[in-house]
C-alpha cells in the first residue's frame, strides 16, 4: 500500500513532522517513513520555505498561524476551541487590514450570502457579491444538451459562471475573495481566475448541510457503499 515513490502522509503514523519534544530538540527527521516528503523531495520543502522569506509572505504567514493560535484558549478543564471559522473570517480580515470583501456565492446559497453580508457589513466591511448565475448565459453556451439542463429540457437555464464570478471581484479590487458553496469543478475554476487573495467559508454539499465530512465520519456505517472498492 505505501512505497516510496510519493509522499504519503495521509498513510504516515509517525506524524515525525509535528513532534511531542521541548522547543529546543530537533525534530527526528531521519526516523520518518521512507514516502516522508522530507526525505523524498527536502529540496521542494527547501523552496518553499525560501518564499516565507518574502516580507509580504511572512507577514501573512505570521498573522495566519496567529490566527489559529487565537482559535484555542487554555482552561482550568484543558485546552478547548473558541472560534466558528465566520468569527475566523472577520478577525483575519481585520488582522490584514481588509476593508473590501467579495462575496462569490452560488445561488442555492443566495439567503446565506444575504445573511453573511450582513453580519460582515455589520462588522464593518463592504462586501462586493456575486451569485453564480451572473451573466445569464444559457447552458447551452458550453454545450450541454437540453436533457442534461437539471429543470428540464423545455426551461431556460442559466450556467454557474466562476470565471465571470472570479473577474468581477478582480476588477473590483477586493481585498479577499470567500467562495461560498460553489458547486464542484465551479469552485475550480473560480479559484484558477480569481487574482486577489482567497479564501473558502463554506463548500457545497447538497445532501449534508455543506458538510461534506459527514459522508466521511458514516462511510464505516450508513454511507459504507463510499468505503466499497471498485472492481
Ligand atoms: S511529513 Fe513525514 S512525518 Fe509528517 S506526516 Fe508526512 S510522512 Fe509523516
Amino acid at each position: 500500500m505505501a512505497d516510496a515513490t510519493r509522499t504519503m502522509c495521509a498513510r504516515c503514523a509517525k506524524k515525525v513532522c509535528s513532534p511531542l519534544i521541548k522547543a529546543d530538540e530537533t525534530p527526528p527527521v531521519d526516523t520518518a517513513p521512507d514516502f516522508c516528503p522530507m526525505k523524498l523531495m527536502p529540496d521542494v520543502i527547501e523552496s518553499a520555505m525560501s518564499e516565507y522569506r518574502k516580507p509580504e509572505v511572512s507577514e501573512f504567514a505570521r498573522l495566519a498561524s496567529i490566527q489559529e493560535f487565537e482559535c484555542y484558549e487554555h482552561t482550568p478543564d484543558g485546552m478547548r476551541t473558541k472560534n466558528p471559522r465566520i468569527l475566523e473570517l472577520i478577525q483575519f480580515s481585520k488582522k490584514n487590514g481588509y476593508k473590501k470583501l467579495g462575496l462569490a456565492f452560488c445561488g442555492g446559497l443566495a439567503r446565506e450570502a444575504q445573511m453573511l453580508t450582513d453580519i460582515l457589513e455589520n462588522k464593518g466591511f463592504e462586501v462586493a457579491s456575486v451569485c453564480c448565475k451572473v451573466g445569464a448565459v444559457p447552458k447551452e453556451t458550453i454545450g450541454l444538451q437540453p436533457d442534461e439542463k437539471i429543470d428540464g429540457p423545455d426551461n431556460y437555464e442559466s450556467m454557474c459562471n466562476p470565471i465571470a464570478q472570479a473577474e468581477l471581484l478582480n476588477s473590483q479590487n477586493v481585498d479577499l475573495a470567500v467562495l461560498l458553496g460553489l458547486c464542484m469543478g465551479h469552485d475550480t475554476l473560480f479559484i484558477k481566475y480569481c487574482r486577489v487573495p482567497m479564501t473558502v467559508i463554506a463548500v457545497k454539499d447538497r445532501v449534508t448541510g455543506h458538510n461534506p465530512l459527514a459522508a466521511l465520519y458514516l462511510s464505516s456505517s450508513y454511507y459504507a457503499r463510499l468505503m466499497a472498492k471498485e472492481k
